[in-house]
């Protein structure tokens, strides 16, 4: 069916974007900046980290909302 479909893809996405995040968090990790208080504020991972978070976070609401559209169909 085209609802599990797009679960299935939105769910590989997320997939994606977390792999993505675990290799910002090396890099961030990494930086000098970083190892001071406050540094992440400052450094370009972080904040590509934060929208990459927002990006799951929206797919997930996407992702419940197609799971409940799929279990009212029953
Ligand atoms: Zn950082």
């Amino acid at each position: 069916m085209v609802i599990i479909m797009s679960i299935d893809k939105l769910e590989e996405e997320v997939e994606k974007l977390q792999d993505e995040m675990e290799l910002l968090e090396e890099n961030c990790d990494s930086l000098d900046i970083c190892k001071e208080d406050d540094g992440c504020s400052k450094c370009d991972a972080f904040k590509k980290m934060e929208a990459i978070n927002l990006k799951i976070e929206e797919i997930e609401n996407k992702i419940e909302e197609l799971t409940a559209a799929t279990e009212e169909e029953d």
